[in-house]
């Protein structure tokens, strides 16, 4: 590497530890004690805060607290990843995976230097380099697909304006949607919110069909652009260190579903001791195609289901 080329990559190095600490004592936030359930969202209280929990909050078992449009929690940050600093995240994933894929060229170019030296005597040939190249070649070459994978999955989340969270529970939702057992949950809420029978529903796409997984309206989606700017905030800002997102984490604009008319998941809430719209989560041992339950993006069961 020639001069210039070791500073630049010393830059961006430097930004790949910026960025991580930054992910690391960033908070998401958590709920404030004077929130109220706004219509239109389930009533939803964490027994272990002692607070109403916004829509898209979660009770992190490691954090030990309520994180607002809570996403995972990460191992590798010792951190939510949630509202307040998704941006953070993605930019920490950026700089890794940039750094990660110019360290691969640079280490490939060098490999084939060694190819064409293949011929020299060995005393011409710098072992210790030799060596490193050839153990950091694949283990760098793992780390720029793996974290890869992690930013094309978060890119995909927040274009589609969905937390893993929510990823996971429309997911379950498409798994159940046509099991009684949701069907029930989803009429029960209905009428302790509405006070009357739900009514046949049917497909919007496919009118004369009923209502499947992709007629369920996800509140939170506002087309790529909005839901880009909600999370990462404009983005003439997003590669400035310090930049957050626009929404507040608390208050959030729905896409009304006219027919269903319930707060998300539609399945979510029950009716309990004349208390209606009350969150209960019942879909706990759902594992996805991957094995998942909630437990494994880091929510608190038992804080969940507490009612
Ligand atoms: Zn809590
Ligand atoms: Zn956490």
């Amino acid at each position: 590497m020639s001069q210039s080329q070791q500073i630049r990559y010393q830059i961006y190095v430097t930004m790949v530890w910026i960025s991580y600490a930054v992910a690391i004592v960033k908070s998401p936030g958590s709920p404030p004690q004077t929130y109220t359930p706004e219509r239109g969202h389930w009533k939803r209280w964490c027994y272990k805060c002692k607070v109403q929990k916004p829509p898209r909050t979660h009770h992190c078992k490691s954090c030990n607290k309520c994180v607002l449009q809570m996403d995972h929690h990460c191992p590798w940050t010792l951190n939510c990843v949630g509202h307040g600093n998704l941006p953070h995240f993605l930019r920490f994933l950026v700089w890794v995976v940039f750094t990660a894929a110019y360290t691969f060229v640079k280490l490939f170019q060098r490999a084939i230097s060694f190819y064409h030296d293949r011929n020299l005597p060995m005393y011409l040939t710098n072992k210790g380099e030799m060596v490193a190249v050839i153990f950091l070649l694949p283990l760098v070459g793992f780390i720029w697909l793996s974290v890869s994978i992690l930013l094309i999955r978060c890119v995909i989340h927040v274009v589609t304006g969905t937390t893993q969270i929510e990823a996971w529970e429309k997911e379950r939702i498409e798994n159940q949607v046509t099991t009684q057992r949701f069907w029930d949950k989803v009429g029960d809420n209905y009428k302790s919110c509405h006070g009357r029978e739900l009514p046949k529903l049917e497909s919007w796409i496919r009118p004369g069909s009923p209502m499947r997984a992709d007629d369920i309206i996800f509140p939170y989606d506002h087309g790529f652009y909005k839901n880009t700017v909600n999370a990462l905030g404009p983005p003439w800002k997003w590669l400035l260190p310090w930049s957050g997102p626009s929404t507040d984490g608390i208050h959030y604009e729905i896409n009304y579903d006219e027919q269903l008319d319930l707060p998300w998941p539609p399945d979510g809430g029950f009716k309990s001791g004349g208390e209606p719209h009350v969150y209960r989560d019942n879909s706990s041992e759902w594992t996805n195609d991957m094995g998942e339950t909630l437990q494994d993006y880091g929510v608190d069961i038992a804080a969940e289901a507490s009612s």
